[in-house]
This record gives C-alpha cells, structure tokens and sequence, in this order.
C-alpha cells in the first residue's frame, strides 16, 4: 500500500478537456472554440507587436534576475492601477489604494480571496452572477469563502437578466461581497449598459454590499481601454470602496506570463498602508514574490508613451476583430438559411459568445461537425476567423435547426 492509495481519480478540467479532444480529432477542417486565447485571423497565436518591442528594449537594458518586492515593482503596480482607474484618478493621487502585482488573474483573485477571508468584517460569502467564469467558485472556496449566486443571464434572450439581478441583489443580507465582471463577461458575453451599470451601483450601495470586481479584459471588449473600465470608475465615483483584480493575460496577450495586479481602495492612505502589510504577509507564505518577466514588459509598454499608444491600437485590433467575426458568423447563419434569431452573437461582447445552444445540439456539433466548445454552448469567438466562419455556421444551423 501507498500513502496516497486513498486518492481518488479527479474530473479532468472541463475547458481544458476541449483541447485534448480537439488535438484527437483528425479532420481537417475541426476548430477548437472552447479556450479563451486570442487567435489572429489565420487561427494562431498572436504576440501583440508592442510586446515584441518591450522585450527587445528589456533585452538592451541586460537586467538582472534579483527577487521582485513581495508586492511587485512599485512601478507596475502604479502604471496598473492608473490603467483601471485613469492617471488623474483622486484615488491614486491621495494614495488610497494598497496594490500589489499578483500571479495573472487568477493569482491576483486568490489573494484577495485570502484578504477578504482574514480580514473581511462582513458576511464571508460572495455572490457570483449565474453563471460565472467557472474557476471563480473554486479560488473563493479554497480560499475559504462561501459562495452563492445571483440572477444574471437570461437563457430566453441570451441577454441580461437586469432585473432577475437587481431582485436578487435586494435581497442580500448586508455586509456580503458580490463579485461583478467588469466587462466581457465570462462566460457569457452579455455586460450591463452604461444606465444599467449605474443603477447596479446605487442598488449595491442601498444594501451596503463590498465589491469585488474581476477586469479580465480592460480594452478587450469595446477596443478601448477607458470604456471597459467604465463599471469600476463609476462604482468609484458613487464612493463605493471596491477590491479588484486585473489581468494582462488578454488585453497583452501575456497568458503565460502571468502579470496581473490586485487592489484594495479605502477611505485613507493610513488604510491603505495596514491593508498593503497585510497583503504582504499572506503574499510571503503564498508565493514568496511574483514573476518578473511579464511585470516588465507590462511596465516597459505602459511607461514608453510610444509602446503604450502601440498596445491602445493592437487591443483595439483584437477587439475589433472579434466585433466583425460576430457579424460574420450572424451573417453566415442567416446565409444558411437559419430562422433562430441570432441578434445575441452581435450584442454580446469580449471574448465569448453564449449561443443557446443546448448540450445534445453542442454534443452534435463536436462529433459530426469537429466543432469544439464547452457543453453550456459557450464559443470562443476569438478562434473564429475569416476562413473557418462559413463551416461554423453550416455546422451551427445543421446542429439547431
Ligand atoms: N477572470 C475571468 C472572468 C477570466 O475569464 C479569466 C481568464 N479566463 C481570469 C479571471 C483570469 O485569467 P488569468 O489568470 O489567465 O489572468
């Protein structure tokens, strides 16, 4: 016998599952849209051109390879938190957030999963929109957090379900977290409106919610970096002190390299300072300090005015190409004569499209089609190209009509 004989088998990732099962697949033609990774036109990875300068800058300066700060450079801490919230924010000038570099997305969520779960005075349980990126329930839980939910998609328009959310947030016990996607939900591609967005704020005020906002895709989803972050400076401005994570995995294609940023914004700096020790600590046993690679070359890109003005355009270039995919593939659908209103495919926005379809039409669609997506319909349009938009929508009406 092993120690470990008592361990038993775990369920494969589920979006990760999608990709061993695509790379099987033998047909020419197949098209994996279940991982959220950016593809250019041609269905291959893209490295932004603004990166490739960055490294070529940092490969001149011949840096060494010394530990980073617990909370990352003070340097790309600052140039992150002015991206969420703009250079001339009040916050920033009277130092009332504590920020600190975390391990991507995810990593910066689980840190401050871990702060809220040592230190949150309220209820510790946050409130997830149905349905949420699917890692969200796990990092809260193995922080130890509990998690709930609240209304937010409606399966019948493939929209939002505004007021399915506004009666469930009513009725949260005070003092709970709710988490709110900044922009381009994930998984479902549907966003608030401006009006929506502020009505939201005011409602989580009346119940006196904390919020956590996850910004996974600042620029990714309109192609502008202050639009997407519309939600988390409006909440600001109605003076509301949030907790956000951010993630350069997407907006600079930096997946691997995992440099995101997490904040806590309070009434003053002397908070500010108690919360960033804090940080600290839990930062020290996690992971000791962050990567240094993506950090630089995020802080080389947003503190060269030319790099930084090269990015704001190439975001804007994803952006927009997944903006005109979505017509596309509407197009195409219509081309094939399908009568399903198809309207969400446009009005959704970011990286995902929620189609509708349901798991026996996406279960046809892999096998007779070799079109790979997770079993809630959800597609990555960022693997939709030019070339491949007229085969998918032929397999997606065949499969729903
Ligand atoms: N939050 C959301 C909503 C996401 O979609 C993602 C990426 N799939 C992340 C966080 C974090 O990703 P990463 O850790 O790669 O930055």
């Amino acid at each position: 016998s092993s120690w470990w004989s008592g361990v038993q088998m775990g369920p494969p990732d589920a979006i990760l599952g999608v990709t061993e099962a695509f790379k099987r697949d033998t047909n020419p033609n197949k098209i994996n849209l279940g991982v959220g990774a950016y593809r250019d036109d041609n269905g291959k990875p893209y490295v932004l051109p603004c990166v490739r300068k960055a490294e070529d800058q940092l490969r001149a300066k011949n840096l060494d390879k010394e530990y980073s700060p617990i909370s990352g450079t003070p340097e790309f801490c600052k140039h992150s938190i002015e991206l969420a919230l703009s250079e001339n924010s009040d916050v920033i000038k009277n130092g009332l957030n504590a920020t600190v570099q975390g391990i991507s997305g995810t990593g910066s969520l689980r840190v401050g999963a871990a702060f809220l779960n040592g230190f949150f005075p309220g209820n510790k349980v946050v409130y997830l929109p149905t349905p949420s990126w699917g890692n969200h329930t796990p990092i809260f839980k193995h922080a130890g957090l509990d998690v709930k939910s609240y209304k937010y998609y409606d399966a019948k328009t493939c929209g939002l379900d505004f007021q399915g959310a506004l009666d469930d947030i009513s009725k949260m016990p005070e003092k709970s977290i709710i988490l709110l996607h900044a922009c381009a939900h994930n998984p479902t591609g549907v966003d608030p409106n401006q009006e929506q967005w502020a009505e939201l704020s005011q409602l989580v005020k009346k119940r006196n919610l904390y919020v956590f906002f996850d910004m996974a895709y600042q620029g990714f989803a309109t192609g502008s970096v202050d639009n997407d972050a519309f939600a988390v400076r409006q909440f600001i401005k109605d003076g509301h002190q949030i907790c956000l994570a951010q993630s350069y995995a997407k907006n600079m294609g930096l997946y691997g390299e995992r440099a995101g940023a997490f904040t806590v914004v309070g009434p003053s700096k002397e908070e500010a300072d108690r919360v960033m020790s804090q940080l600290k600590i839990l930062i020290r046993a996690l992971y000791s300090n962050p990567p240094i690679n993506g950090a630089r070359i995020v802080t080389e890109i947003l503190s060269d005015p030319k790099l930084k003005s090269d990015w704001l355009q190439e975001v804007k270039g994803m952006a927009d190409r997944i903006i005109s995919v979505r017509t596309k593939l509407r197009d195409n659908l219509k081309k094939e004569g399908s009568s399903r209103n198809w309207e969400h495919i446009t009005n959704q926005i970011g990286m995902f499209c929620f189609t509708g379809m349901i798991p026996e039409q996406v279960e046809k669609l892999i096998k007779e089609h070799s079109v790979y997506l997770t079993k809630d319909g959800r597609i990555s349009m960022a693997g939709v190209t030019s070339k491949n938009v007229e085969y998918l929508a032929h397999a997606m009406h065949e499969v729903t009509k």
